[in-house]
C-alpha cells in the first residue's frame, strides 16, 4: 500500500509554506498554489536599497518560539537579531514615550491617579493566566470598569478605536489581555526596554529557504496561480486553478481567509460554513515612506489622537539602523479600516497627500521634501476581529469533508495573529495529517493514472 499522499496546499504565506515544508519532508507529494506572483503572503518583502523590506512592517517578540525554532532548523539563526525598541503614544498633539513602567507613570494625557490605575491594571493583566473568563466581556466593558472612563477614553479606548473603528466595542477582553500579556514577555524586567527580533535581509530569507526546501523534497510550487474551484472526484479532490489546469489530490490544506474557504467548498455542512462566514476581518492600508531624515526617535508609535487618523507609525530604521538601507529612513504609516472603508479605494497619491498633511503633527520640522520615494500596500484580511466567545466560533482544522483541513489566521487564539503562529498552524496541521494517516482516517488513493493534467 502506498503511504505517500498527494497534498494540495492553498496559499503560499507562512502557514502554507510551513505545512508544505513539513509534509514534503514526511515524503508526501506536495502541490502548493499561491495566487500572488510572490510567495510569503502578508510577511513578504520586496527589493529595496540593496536589500529587501516587508510590504507590511514586521518584527518578532521574544515569546515567538516556533518561528525561532524553524529559523534554527533551516540554518538561519544567525540572521535573527534582537534589538531594544522604543515605543511611544501619540495623543493631544505630542509623543509620550511608553517603553517602560516608569513611562506609564509619566503619561501626561491623564492625571496621576489614572496613570496609577493604568499601571496597576497592566501589572495585573501581565500576571493573569486564566484568560478564559475574558471571553465573556468586551475590552471596553472590562477596561472602563477597572481604569475608569477617562483613562479608557484617552488611552486604551483611543487605541482600540484606531485599530477597530466602529467595531472597537465588539472586541473581547481576551484579545486585549493577550496583547498586554505577550508584549511583556519581550521584556526581561518591568524597567527594561522591550527587545524585538528581526530577520536581517527581511522575512524573504525565511520564505525563500522554505520554498527551496519544499522543492528539494520534490514539492511543486505554482506562484501567480490561484485556486478557483474544487470538486470531489471519486476518492480524491479535483482542483482547478486560474491557469485552467486541474490537479487531483488526496488531501487539501486551505490557509486562505475563512470566507474564501467557504466559497471554495460550497459542499461544507451549514454548521461549519456558519463558523467560516462568521469571521470578520479588519483591512490594513500601509504607506511606506523612504525619507532623507528621521521622523522621530520612536520605533513603534501608537496613535490615540483623533487629529492624526492612523493606527500607528512604525519607523523601521529606529529598530534596524539606516546604515542597512544606504542611510535612508523607512517609515510605515499604518491605518486599519473596515473592509468597506473608502480609504481602501483611495489612489496611492491620495494616501500620500493625506499623510504629508498630517506628519508635521508628529514632527513640526517634517517637510515633504524629505520623501524620496513611497509605496502603498493593502491587505483585506489583515486582522481577524476577536469577538465575545470567540473560541466557540473557531472552525476546527479538520473540516467535515474527507481530507480537507483549514489552517488560517482566524484560528489563532488566544494569541493574536502573527508569523510565529502561522508557523505553529503549519506545524500543527502537518502533524494532524500524519496522525490521521497513521490512524487510517485518510489514505492515498490507489488510482495512479490521470492524476493531473499539469
Ligand atoms: C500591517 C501588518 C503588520 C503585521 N506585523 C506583523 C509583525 O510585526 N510580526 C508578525 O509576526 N506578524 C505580523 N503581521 C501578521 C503576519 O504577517 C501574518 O499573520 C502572517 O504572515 C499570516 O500568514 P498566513 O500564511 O497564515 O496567511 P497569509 O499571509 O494571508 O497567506 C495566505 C496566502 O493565500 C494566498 N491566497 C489567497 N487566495 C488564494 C487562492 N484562491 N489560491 C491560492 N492562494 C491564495 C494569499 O495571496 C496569501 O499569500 C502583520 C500583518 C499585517 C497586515
Amino acid at each position: 500500500m502506498p503511504t505517500a499522499l498527494r497534498i494540495g496546499i492553498i496559499g503560499g504565506g507562512i502557514a502554507g509554506l510551513t505545512a508544505a515544508y513539513r509534509l514534503a519532508r514526511q515524503g508526501h507529494r506536495i502541490v502548493l498554489w499561491e495566487r500572488q506572483r510572490q510567495l510569503g503572503g502578508q510577511a513578504a518583502a520586496f527589493p529595496l536599497l540593496g536589500t529587501a523590506l516587508e510590504y507590511f512592517y514586521h518584527h518578532l517578540f521574544l515569546s515567538d518560539r516556533d518561528i525561532v525554532r524553524l529559523l534554527e532548523e533551516l540554518g538561519l539563526a544567525d540572521r535573527l537579531v534582537w534589538l531594544p525598541s522604543r515605543v511611544g503614544f501619540f495623543a493631544r498633539g505630542r509623543i509620550y514615550p511608553l517603553s517602560s513602567a516608569l513611562d506609564v507613570l509619566r503619561l501626561g494625557v491623564v492625571p496621576l491617579p489614572d496613570r496609577l490605575r493604568i499601571g496597576l491594571v497592566t501589572f495585573y493583566l501581565q500576571h493573569v493566566r486564566d484568560w478564559q473568563r475574558f471571553e465573556y466581556v468586551t475590552a471596553e466593558q472590562w477596561l472602563r470598569r477597572w481604569v475608569g472612563h477617562r483613562a479608557f477614553e484617552r488611552v486604551w479606548g483611543a487605541q482600540l478605536h484606531a485599530k477597530f473603528g466602529p467595531r472597537a466595542g465588539d472586541v473581547a477582553m481576551a484579545w486585549f489581555w493577550n496583547k498586554i500579556y505577550l508584549r511583556t514577555q519581550s521584556r526581561r524586567s518591568l524597567f527594561e526596554r522591550e527587545r524585538l527580533g528581526y530577520i536581517l535581509g527581511s522575512f524573504n530569507v525565511l520564505i525563500d529557504s522554505l520554498a527551496a526546501a519544499i522543492q528539494e523534497a520534490g514539492g511543486a510550487i505554482h506562484s501567480g496561480v490561484g485556486v478557483e474551484a474544487i470538486v470531489r472526484h471519486e476518492n480524491s479532490w479535483l482542483v482547478r486553478d486560474s491557469s485552467g489546469a486541474t490537479t487531483l489530490v488526496d488531501v487539501i490544506v486551505a490557509t486562505v481567509p475563512s470566507p474564501l474557504v467557504a466559497k471554495l467548498f460550497p459542499q461544507l455542512p451549514e454548521t461549519y460554513r456558519h463558523k467560516l462566514l462568521g469571521t470578520t476581518y479588519q483591512a490594513a492600508v500601509t504607506l511606506l515612506l523612504q525619507s532623507r531624515h528621521r521622523l522621530s526617535d520612536i520605533y513603534w508609535l501608537n496613535i490615540g489622537d483623533p487629529d492624526l487618523p492612523y493606527t500607528g507609525i512604525i519607523e523601521h530604521t529606529n529598530l534596524i539602523p539606516p546604515s542597512y538601507y544606504q542611510g535612508r529612513h523607512l517609515i510605515y504609516v499604518s491605518k486599519y479600516v473596515e473592509q468597506s472603508h473608502p480609504y481602501l479605494a483611495l489612489r496611492d497619491e491620495e494616501v500620500l497627500a493625506a499623510a504629508l498633511h498630517h506628519l508635521p503633527k508628529v514632527n513640526p520640522s517634517f517637510s515633504p521634501e524629505w520623501i524620496e520615494d513611497y509605496w502603498v500596500f493593502r491587505e483585506h484580511a489583515a486582522q481577524p476581529i476577536v469577538t465575545l466567545r470567540y473560541s466557540e466560533q473557531i472552525p476546527e482544522h479538520r473540516t467535515p469533508l474527507p481530507g480537507v483541513y483549514v489552517a488560517n489566521t482566524a484560528q489563532i487564539y488566544p494569541e493574536d495573529r502573527g508569523t510565529n503562529y502561522s508557523v505553529r498552524l503549519g506545524n500543527v496541521v502537518a502533524a494532524m495529517i500524519a496522525d490521521d494517516l497513521r490512524q487510517g482516517r485518510i489514505a492515498p488513493s490507489t488510482r495512479v493514472s490521470g492524476s493531473s493534467d499539469r
